[in-house]
């Protein structure tokens, strides 16, 4: 007797179905297991899902046709794996087909069942490694101790509150290997918010594990490996095979029968949020999917998740307030650097402000500013400066009409490349020569405005070609960016290049703010971070905040070498309660500050978001369609609970020749605002089925956006 299967496929973003469709099947099979499903003229992956109220109606007469084959030696895919992409396409708005499928390896979909039996037989047993012991850790301090104490005994999820440095990285270590010790088959995760700290941390974890655990027992997962090592990577981990998955967001979907642990690294990173396709957040599933483990097996603990940071979200922190209050999370707090002496040899960085508006204008580098270099250099100690924003000037200027380097397709201005001599758009790509003339009025006189990290290195090697090093040589400045990284492999040399003491000046976006742990600098610099005072982004001041921390992080890491460190900001406003309390390292006064301002403004984590997004051929178009949608929500579930905004133009409002619109949607809760969204999604659906909505290119939904 033939069965009825629902089966989740990769349905294309706006056909009408949702991913769940029937087929029949001879054989019996168990929810998660991976088919091979004829649709229309070609076959494609899917996987077997929950029968249910979800269920796809055959419709009276429409064929049900057989599923094609099944993937052999590979486990179904368990419950609550199901339940995780479930909760993430509903939450967040997307088909389930769309979630699922995005959560599997490419080559699951792009090979034949056969070729994958193939890599199955290839993937090696895990079986361990010569048996010698992990290498062994140090021994901890007093705050890593306690920290771990309590990860150990309490129920979470956990904040970890540690200053850079503090050590965050050996408390993972840690964690994980009690872990191991205790389960034999146990498995852990942990994610970090950028590929580029994957290999240094896989270096740890490998360094501390595969003696003891084998080869296979750490895998990585991110977007930068190839399809092949992806799949293996999955295989590793779905087999229970691989014990421990580092990763970045993407990581947060992996298969992982026996996940009893997982570590958010950096939590508050705002890499963690996903803009394209499913705008999910890792870190919220993280908790989530913790929950769900912890639901399975009927406990509270059996499954801990640890977010950690130096600088927590907003979010995070509240929800880490004392219990008393509220507080769901339990916040650990570790705020001292290893290491660090009374001296203040290896202590955070003391802050200097320098008042810009007493400066001359248009000076770059202030006077103390660059002594202190200087003075760095002399002892063979090395600096960073950081600036963000790459290129060598983000504006081409005429000097006798008002031509300016705006991109033809968007609304931006083409950054000016002196490297290659080409204005390039940020934002599409276009590419042009810099033109010889003002294309405009054919003056000589067009000149570069502002200044990027190109400008900024050049102009470094003019203002301390005077200086000398210790050895008499000529100071030697490197600059890291998305620009000097764009080939495989430059990142890591560029970086090995200043680890070896080869750079004494070190330029740079926000790319060299983050996680690198350099042992020679000791003086960190921020050229020009006044753009985030008075952004209309509620949330700039909390990113400002979080990154001139890491910044700082960067220096005087190494407290062997006994040496102060130091970190410096050029302002306009050093009054400003930002900067204060950074001077103090004072995060929980800055955040304090913050949620008394949001909570009275009614904004998250007091109130929760979702911003609908339209792209069209004119900006008419795009905000019509929304206002259209607005207007038509009234009937809608818990219409009362919410505020729909005014549509407007997002703020480049035009990119690839291509008007964008947003809308503010609000609720002060989140199930209101969840059902809401649930029930307008048709509403969104017809309105873009009207002639009026005729140009409008597509629609989504960003569910707690990050940026508006
Ligand atoms: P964080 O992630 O909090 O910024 P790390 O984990 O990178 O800090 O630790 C900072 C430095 O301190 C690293 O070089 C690390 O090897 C070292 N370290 C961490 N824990 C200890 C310890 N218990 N004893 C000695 N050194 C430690
Ligand atoms: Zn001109
Ligand atoms: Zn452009």
């Amino acid at each position: 007797m033939s069965q009825l299967l629902s089966v989740v496929i990769q349905a294309p973003a706006h056909s009408a179905i949702a991913g769940l469709l029937s087929y029949q099947s001879e054989l019996s099979l168990a929810p998660g297991t991976l088919v091979r499903v004829p649709l229309g003229k070609r076959e494609t992956l899917g996987v077997v899902w929950d029968p249910g109220s979800s269920d796809p109606d055959p419709g009276s007469g429409v064929e049900i046709r057989a599923i094609s084959g099944v993937l052999q030696g590979i486990d179904p895919l368990n419950a609550q794996w199901r339940r995780l992409i479930s909760f993430a396409a509903g939450y967040y708005q997307r088909s389930l087909g769309e979630v699922a499928l995005a959560a599997l390896p490419p080559q699951l979909r792009d090979l034949s069942p056969v070729q994958v039996l193939r890599r199955l037989k290839r993937g090696s047993t895990g079986a361990a490694g010569d048996a010698t012991s992990p290498t062994a850790a140090q021994p901890l301090t007093q705050e890593q101790g306690e920290v771990l104490r309590r990860f150990g005994s309490e129920a979470g999820p956990f904040l970890l509150f540690g200053a850079t440095g503090s050590g965050k990285t050996e408390v993972y270590l840690q964690a994980v290997q009690d872990l191991l010790a205790r389960n034999p088959s146990a498995q852990a995760l942990v994610m970090v918010p950028e590929i580029n700290l994957t290999p240094q941390l896989e270096a740890r974890f490998r360094e501390r594990f595969v003696g003891q655990y084998g080869e296979d027992s750490v895998v990585s997962m991110h977007s930068g490996m190839t399809p092949a090592q992806r799949l293996k990577s999955w295989l590793a981990a779905h087999q229970g095979v691989a014990r421990m998955v580092l990763g970045t967001r993407m990581a947060v979907f992996a298969s992982l029968p026996t996940l009893r642990l997982i570590v958010v690294d950096e939590e508050h990173d705002p890499s963690y949020k996903s803009q394209e396709g499913a705008r999910y957040s890792a870190r919220d599933l993280a908790v989530y999917r913790s929950q769900l483990e912890n639901a399975a097996s009927g406990s509270t603990s059996d499954c801990r998740v640890l977010l950690g940071s130096a600088t927590p979200s907003m979010e995070s922190w509240y929800h880490s307030r004392p219990t008393a209050d509220g507080g769901r999370y339990q916040r650990l707090v570790m705020p001292s650097r290893v290491g660090a002496t009374a001296t203040g040899a290896g202590a955070l960085p003391a802050v200097r402000l320098v008042d810009m508006s007493q400066q001359p204008k248009r000076t770059v580098l202030s006077p103390p500013l660059l002594e202190a270099i200087g003075q760095r250099i002399a002892r063979g100690e090395q600096s960073m400066i950081f600036l963000n924003r790459r290129g060598y000037a983000p504006v081409l200027q005429c000097g006798s009409c008002d031509w300016k380097s705006e991109c033809p397709h968007c609304s931006a201005y083409r950054v000016f490349h002196k490297i290659d001599r080409t204005l390039r758009c940020h934002h599409c790509g276009f590419t042009e020569r810099v033109p010889r003339a003002c294309p405009s009025c054919g003056d000589l006189d067009i000149a570069p405005v502002g200044r990027g990290t190109e400008r900024l290195e050049e102009h470094l090697g003019e203002l301390l070609s005077g200086i000398r090093r210790a050895g008499g040589e000529p100071v030697r400045i490197a600059r890291i960016d998305a620009d000097s990284t764009r080939l495989k492999g430059a990142l890591r040399e560029q970086l090995a290049h200043v680890h070896s003491g080869a750079v004494d000046v070190l330029v740079g976006t926000q790319m060299i703010a983050k996680g690198h742990d350099f042992r020679n600098i000791t003086l960190v610099a921020a050229l020009n971070p006044d753009g985030a005072l008075f952004s209309s982004d509620f949330r700039a001041a909390e990113r400002l905040f979080s990154l001139l921390m890491q910044a700082g992080g960067r220096a005087g890491r190494d407290a062997a070498q006994g040496l102060s460190s130091e970190m410096w900001i050029q302002t306009m406003h050093p009054r400003h309660p930002l900067f204060a309390a950074l001077k103090r390292h004072d995060f929980a006064s800055f955040a304090a500050q913050q949620l008394a301002e949001r909570e009275q403004a009614a904004m998250p984590p007091f109130s929760f978001q979702a911003l609908v997004r339209a792209e069209a051929r004119s900006q008419e178009i795009a905000q019509g369609f929304l206002q259209a949608a607005s207007a038509a929500a009234s009937a809608v579930a818990d219409f009362a609970r919410v505020t729909l905004y005014p549509p407007v133009p997002m703020s480049i409002q035009r990119v690839a020749d291509v008007e964008r619109a947003q809308m503010l949607v609000e609720s002060p809760s989140r199930a209101a605002l969840q059902r809401f969204l649930a029930g307008w999604h048709g509403v969104l659906q017809d309105t873009r089925r009207q002639p009026e909505a005729k140009g409008l290119i597509r629609w989504a939904v960003d569910v707690d956006p990050l940026a508006i």
